[in-house]
């Protein structure tokens, strides 16, 4: 179920805009509309849950499967060095409050065509 007032519900659903980086079955991926790296993608399970320890027991398939999501996308676009973290918590620094990863790096692939 989605939430009518969360952000993230809407760039699930497609009503807010996002650059999506690639998608699964249980989650999508988007360009951070503030990136604090050079490579800083979140990660956001589909359904609306309000942070990961939710997501961890409400859906373990889902988190999961985001986190291959965002696995797949740091082996594309980094060298392999990179974070993949979860604020949780208004003190923490979460400040969306729809479950999401931040998958940051320094280092990303140099693409030469
Ligand atoms: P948090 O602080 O909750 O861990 O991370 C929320 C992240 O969402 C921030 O890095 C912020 O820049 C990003 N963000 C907030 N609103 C939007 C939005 O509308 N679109 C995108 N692409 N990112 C957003
Ligand atoms: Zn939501």
């Amino acid at each position: 179920m989605n939430d009518s007032n969360c952000i993230f519900c809407k760039i699930a659903t497609g009503e807010i805009p996002a650059k999506v980086v690639a998608e699964s079955k249980h989650a999508i991926a988007f360009h951070d509309i503030s990136p604090a790296q050079p490579v800083h993608v979140l990660v956001i399970p589909r359904e609306h849950h309000s942070n990961v320890a939710e997501l961890s027991f409400a859906d373990p398939e889902a988190l999961v499967d985001l986190m291959q999501l965002g696995s797949r996308i740091a082996a594309e676009h980094t060298t392999g060095a990179f974070r993949f973290t979860f604020n949780t918590g208004a003190e923490a620094g979460q400040t969306v409050f729809h479950a999401h990863g931040h998958v940051l790096s320094k280092n990303p692939k140099i693409q030469i065509d």
